[in-house]
């Protein structure tokens, strides 16, 4: 299915082909636990995360290993997707920005990437 998604003011838009999301993943690592988004349960390939944000817009956040790389919009402050530690490179989604996708009804997958 191609999904599209957006910050909350729509400066940072992305899009992307994924099989029925159904699930959603939440973590327990210090950064998603201050989040608390509901994340996808699956990665994105880099070049399969296409990305139109207007300039300037998106930023970007890491600490401790510096691998992994958390974006956001500095005009709405939303976080809409990182780069993963996990999987270097590879993307995870915030599902709260995906179109058409309840992430409040959606069944939780737990990681434990405190433990990671
Ligand atoms: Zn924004």
């Amino acid at each position: 299915m191609d999904y599209s998604g957006s910050c909350h003011c729509g400066a940072v838009k992305f899009t992307f082909s994924a099989d029925q999301i159904t699930e959603g993943l939440r973590c327990n690592c210090s950064i998603c636990l201050k989040k608390g988004a509901l994340m996808s349960n699956f990665f994105i390939a880099p070049d399969d995360l296409r990305i139109e944000s207007e300039p300037d817009v998106l930023s970007s956040y890491q600490f401790a290993s510096h691998v992994a790389k958390h974006f956001f919009c500095n005009n709405c402050g939303i976080y809409s997707f990182h780069q993963t530690k996990r999987k270097p490179g590879f993307y995870r989604v915030n599902l709260g920005c995906v179109d058409g996708i309840d992430s409040l009804s959606l069944p939780v997958v737990l990681a434990d990437g405190a433990a990671f």
